[in-house]
């Protein structure tokens, strides 16, 4: 085995080492002290605000149900979900001090469930904040909500003039607790004037809600200028490595890393093919590697012919199209003592991060990692303090 050092090393190893990984096919290991790292990060960065955790789509395909108290205990008070499953999800894992917000808002007939599980909805049209007041009345108790005002995604949240008529008409908006006032910029990489007209819109908001919570930005809103950062941030990809955010000031933490085994390892001789539809042609005679993991577990197929994986940490092409459950993989140029059945095949790794993976397949880092499916057990480990626990 080639000379390999610190963390890298010692993930890897275990990542082989069977009791860690006896029954599953493949692992993502989640690196619990890198999530630790780039929230205190952005804690610094942002000083007078609070950063809040959006775990949407299972904590953008990292498990929630682990990362969930685990940033409650760092002192996260402010969670983002999508819906009401994934709130109801959350509701027990974090401290109940802790809000949970739904992105979403709400929909008609969901309202008791949502005052039950102590979720807060993201109110973004007329219809979501007529169906809560509602449900407020009927309930004679004025409960919590969040309001999304629309500057210039035109997704979610109300149209600016609507929601000045709603304040200025609606005498029972001003018993609503109006706990939240967010909107969501369309382009905060680039820093550019939509973030600035942005910014200028909300701006001219805010008063209609003096007691509520202010929050303008997500990940890369926090680099923008800290006139964005208002009293909330929303994190999701920058806690978790995959921002594409590429400000100096920060340079994240990778907390993915992904990993498979080989299962069965060949020679092809001159003229044969490789993979469904022949379209690889071997011009030499190779060996070929084939290892579990396929575009059923979310690997992208547009890898196929172009991807690389790496082995000990020497880079191999992926050879052929990428199958349901498996790939093929170029393994000529190393030594047969590497290639052996069960040898760990690095797919995201130090030497190629979720970013250069995802740009590879023309992804995004948030979209390769949600896609990737249930077969794929999630391991958690604290680099850091070196202590590994299982999901
Ligand atoms: C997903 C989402 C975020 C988090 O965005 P990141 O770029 O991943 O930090 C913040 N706010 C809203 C409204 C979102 O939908």
């Amino acid at each position: 085995m080639p000379d390999v050092i610190g963390i890298e090393s010692e993930l890897s190893h275990k990542l082989s080492d069977p009791t860690y990984d006896s029954a599953s096919r493949f692992t993502m290991v989640v690196d619990l002290g890198a999530i630790e790292g780039n929230y205190r990060k952005f804690r610094t960065l942002a000083p007078h605000s609070a950063c809040g955790a959006v775990l949407k789509a299972d904590a953008y395909g990292l498990g929630a149900a682990r990362i969930a108290p685990f940033l409650g205990r760092l002192g996260c008070r402010h969670f983002f979900v999508a819906d009401m499953e994934e709130g109801i999800a959350l509701r027990d894992l974090i401290p109940s001090s802790a809000r949970i917000y739904m992105l979403h808002g709400i929909m008609r007939g969901m309202e008791p469930a949502a005052e039950h599980h102590d979720l807060i909805p993201i109110l973004n049209s007329r219809e979501q904040l007529d169906a809560w007041l509602r449900h407020c009345r009927l309930r004679n108790r004025p409960l919590p909500a969040g309001i999304h005002v629309d500057t210039g995604l035109s997704r979610l949240g109300f149209p600016i003039d609507e929601l000045q008529k709603v304040v200025e008409s609606e005498s029972a908006l001003s018993d609503l607790p109006v706990v939240l006032f967010m909107s969501q910029l369309a382009c905060a990489e680039w820093r550019d004037e939509v973030s600035r007209q942005q910014l200028y819109r909300f701006r001219k908001l805010t008063h209609l809600f003096p007691k509520a919570i202010l929050s303008l930005s997500n990940s890369a809103g926090l680099f923008a200028g800290c006139e964005f950062h208002f009293d909330l941030i929303r994190s999701g990809g920058g806690i978790f490595g995959l921002s594409t955010s590429d400000d100096l000031d920060f340079k994240q933490s990778q907390v993915v890393r992904l990993g498979t085994r080989i299962i069965q390892c060949r020679e092809v001789e001159i003229g044969e093919a490789i993979g469904y539809y022949r379209s690889y042609t071997v011009k030499r005679r190779m060996r070929v590697a084939t290892a579990s993991i396929g575009y059923a577990d979310g690997f992208p197929r547009s890898l196929g012919n172009r991807g690389h994986v790496f082995i000990y940490g020497t880079r191999a092409p992926i050879v052929g199209f990428v199958s349901m459950d498996l790939i093929t993989i170029d393994v000529t140029d190393l030594p047969e003592s590497w290639t052996s059945p069960g040898t760990v095949v690095d797919l995201i790794c130090p030497e190629q991060t979720v970013a250069d993976m995802a740009s590879a397949a023309k992804m995004l880092s948030d979209e390769l990692t949600t896609g990737i499916g249930r077969r794929c057990r999630r391991l958690y480990v604290s680099a850091q303090r070196d202590d590994m626990r299982h999901q």
